[in-house]
Parts: structure tokens; sequence; C-alpha cells
């Protein structure tokens, strides 16, 4: 999201060139830039003790794919806080280790996913008003049930991490 006018005081932004950036929008009377904006979301696939990864289903649309834990980081929180936070808010059971996979740029919703594995000892799923139903997958049948492969999509990309380290254990 680029800024046009000023998001705190209404002025309309002027743009200048702050250091190696050019075209910086600007605020005269703030005396501030406004970089253009997005928003940071993690995404994260639970995993338990068992190696099965939790699947969920949204309660607020319909949607023919299962989902991964996500959701929006909060002003004051980190990406790792985050996770921790709506991994315990959606289904109810607590990491005892994060791992950071990768970062990913989804266009559609302007977003910095920012994708993690969590390990879980807890096996009971405690779901929030916002998930209809969540259950834990073999990887290789979650594999199929997540979005197909594609640009800026975070879920098949961690699903399919998991699911290649669980196969060169054997
Ligand atoms: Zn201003």
């Amino acid at each position: 999201m680029r800024f046009i006018y000023c998001p705190l005081c209404g002025e309309k932004l002027s743009y200048r060139q702050l250091g190696d950036e050019v075209n910086v929008p600007w605020c005269d009377r703030c005396n501030r830039p406004f970089f253009d904006m997005f928003s940071s979301c993690v995404i994260v696939l639970v995993v338990n003790g068992e190696g099965k990864v939790a699947l969920l289903k949204a309660a607020d649309r319909v949607r023919a794919y299962r989902t991964l834990v996500s959701g929006y980081i909060q002003p004051g929180e980190s990406a790792e806080e985050c996770a921790r936070r709506e991994v315990q808010e959606e289904i109810g059971v607590v990491l005892h280790e994060l791992r950071l996979i990768q970062t990913v740029w989804f266009p559609r919703g302007e977003q910095l996913m920012i994708a993690f594995i969590g390990y879980t000892k807890d096996q009971e799923l405690r779901l929030s008003c916002e998930v209809e139903e969540a259950a834990w997958y073999e990887p290789e049948e979650a594999i199929h049930l997540v979005h197909p492969k594609g640009p800026g999509n975070a879920s098949n990309l961690l699903v399919e991490t998991w699911l290649k380290e669980c196969q060169q254990k054997y």
C-alpha cells in the first residue's frame, strides 16, 4: 500500500530522495517519510510428537483446502511471539520449539508471510471459534489437502518441507 495523504495529519504527501531511496513519500508538515506499507503475518505448521501435522478448516468461509495456523503480527510483538500466540489461540496447544523455515511474499494479500514449523508435545486440540475443524494428519496425506503448490503459497511449502524431512529419516 502506497500512501498518498499523510496518515497522521492528512496533508498530501510529496516525494523526496532519502539516501539511496528515490521517490519516498514524505509529509512536509510532519517532516517524516511514509514508506509503502504491507502486513506481516506468521504461518505455522504445527507438528506433534508423532510427526503428524495440524490442519484446520476456517469457520469464516467455505474453502476447498485445509489451512495452517496463521495470523497478523501485532505492533510490539516479534514474529516468534506471534506464532506461539496464534497457535495457542487457534488450536490450544503449546509449542516447545519453533523453526523459521522461510519468508514468502504473498502478492494477492500484499503480505509478507513468515513461515515456521512449530513442535508441540500436546495431543488434544482445543479450537477457537474462528476454527470450525482441526485434526492431526500424516504429512503424506496433508500435502494433498492443502492448497496446491504455487507462488506465495506458504502452506504447501511448509507441508512439503516437513514431508521431505520425514522421508529422509527412513
Ligand atoms: Zn503529516
